[in-house]
C-alpha cells in the first residue's frame, strides 16, 4: 500500500495529466473546426501529437507546403502514424475522449449551476433593498443590475453552445472509434472475434489465472472435411456454413467465455474457471450441437445432411505461454482427428 504522501503525489500527477489531456483536446477540436476538417479518429490523432509535440510529426506539418486539408493530412497520418500504431491509438484516443466527456459535462454542469446560483443572489439582493430609497436610484440599481444579468446570460449561453457543440464533436468521435475498434477485432465473416482479439484475449485470461490461481480452459475446434463440402456444395455455401457453427458455438457458451475465430474452418475458445472435466463436457455439448444441426440449402430446397467438428481440449498449466498452451490444444486436436473425427480429445 502506498503512504499517504505517495498517493497524494499520484493524484497530482493524475490530475495534471488530466489537465493537460484536457488542453490538448481543446486545441486539437479548435484546430480540427479551423480546418473545417471531418472528427474522424485520425484527424483527432494527427491533431492531438502534433499539439503534444510529437517531434517527427511537427516537422512534417511545419515544412509541409500548400494548404492543410484533409487529403493532405491524411497523407502525413498515413505516413507517420497508420498501422503499426493504430492500435495502441485507438485505445489512447478512447481513454482521451472518455475524460473530455467528464470534463464538458462538468463544465456545462458548472455553467448552469453559475447561472442559477446568480438568479438566487439577485433574489436575496431583491428583498435587502434599503426602503429609504428613491425611485431614481432605484432604477438605477436595476437597470444595472439587469445589464448583469443579461451579459451574464450571453455569456453563459455562449458557453453553454460551445461546449454542446464540443460535446457532439466527440460523442461522434466515440462513436467511430466503437465501430473502428469493433472492426478491428471482429471476423467480418462469422461476426465474432478474430485472431487477433483472440491473441489479447488468451494473453489476459492467462494472467487472470496466474494471479486468482484459477484453471483456464482451451478448445481448439476444427470443421471435419471441409474441403470436401466446398467441392461439394461451392464456397458460398461453406460461407455459410462457418456462420452456422459460429452461431452454435456462441449460442451454447456463456459469461466470460471467448469464441474466435482462430484461422479459415477453425475457431477457438477459451474457458476461464474451468476445471478441464467441465471443459470437456461444454466440447462435447458443442461438438453435439453442431451435429444436430440440418445444413438446409434453402434456394434448392436441398438437405445437405450434416457437419461435424473435431476439438481439441486442455488445461492451462501456470507460468507457460500462449504458444505452449495453444501447442497442446492443437495436439489433442489432432489425435480427435485421428480418432476418426466428430469426437473430443483431452491433453
Ligand atoms: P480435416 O477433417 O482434416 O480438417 O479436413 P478439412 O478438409 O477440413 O481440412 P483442410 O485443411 O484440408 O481444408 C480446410 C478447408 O477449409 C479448405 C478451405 O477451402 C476451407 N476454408 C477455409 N476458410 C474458408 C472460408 O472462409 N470459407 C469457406 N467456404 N471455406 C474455407
Ligand atoms: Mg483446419
Ligand atoms: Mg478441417
Amino acid at each position: 500500500m502506498p503512504d499517504k504522501r505517495e498517493q497524494a503525489t499520484e493524484t497530482m500527477v493524475g490530475s495534471k495529466n488530466i489537465e493537460k489531456s484536457r488542453q490538448l483536446t481543446d486545441k486539437t477540436l479548435r484546430k480540427i473546426d479551423q480546418l473545417s476538417m471531418r472528427s474522424s479518429p485520425q484527424f483527432y490523432e494527427l491533431w492531438y501529437r502534433y499539439f503534444d509535440n510529437d517531434p517527427e510529426l511537427v516537422r512534417a506539418i511545419e515544412n509541409h507546403e500548400g494548404e492543410l486539408d484533409e487529403s493532405t493530412c491524411q497523407k502525413i497520418y498515413n505516413r507517420y502514424l497508420s498501422t503499426n500504431v493504430h492500435d495502441n491509438a485507438i485505445l489512447k484516443v478512447n481513454g482521451q475522449v472518455q475524460n473530455s466527456i467528464t470534463d464538458l459535462t462538468n463544465a456545462l454542469g458548472s455553467a448552469k449551476l453559475a447561472t442559477s446560483e446568480y438568479g438566487e443572489s439577485l433574489d436575496d439582493l431583491t428583498g435587502k433593498l434599503p426602503k429609504d430609497m428613491s425611485i431614481k436610484e432605484l432604477s438605477i440599481l436595476v437597470s444595472g443590475m439587469l445589464n448583469d444579468t443579461k451579459k451574464m446570460a450571453q455569456k453563459n449561453q455562449a458557453l453553454e453552445a460551445q461546449l454542446d457543440n464540443s460535446s457532439k464533436r466527440v460523442m461522434e468521435l466515440k462513436e467511430y472509434l466503437e465501430s473502428a475498434k469493433k472492426e478491428a477485432t471482429t471476423d467480418g465473416l462469422t461476426d465474432i472475434s478474430n485472431r487477433r482479439a483472440f491473441d489479447k484475449q488468451i494473453a489476459a485470461d492467462i494472467e487472470e489465472a496466474d494471479i486468482g490461481k484459477t484453471p483456464l480452459v482451451l478448445l481448439m475446434i476444427d470443421i471435419d472435411f471441409f474441403k470436401k463440402f466446398n467441392d461439394t456444395y461451392g464456397h458460398p455455401i461453406g460461407d455459410q456454413v462457418l456462420r452456422l457453427v459460429a452461431r452454435t458455438l456462441i449460442g451454447n457458451i456463456k459469461g466470460r467465455d471467448t469464441v474466435a475465430r482462430y484461422g479459415g474452418e477453425e475457431f477457438a475458445i477459451l474457458l476461464p474457471s474451468t476445471p478441464i472435466k467441465a471443459g470437456c463436457n461444454v466440447a462435447e455439448m458443442l461438438r453435439r450441437g453442431v451435429e444436430n444441426k440440418e445444413l438446409i440449402d434453402r434456394s434448392r430446397d436441398k438437405n445437405l445432411g450434416a457437419i461435424t467438428i473435431s476439438i481439441g481440449v486442455t488445461e492451462y498449466l501456470g507460468g507457460e505461454d500462449p504458444a505452449s498452451f495453444i501447442e497442446r490444444a492443437d495436439d489433442a486436436l489432432f489425435e480427435a482427428k485421428k480418432a476418426g473425427r466428430n469426437c473430443v480429445c483431452w491433453a
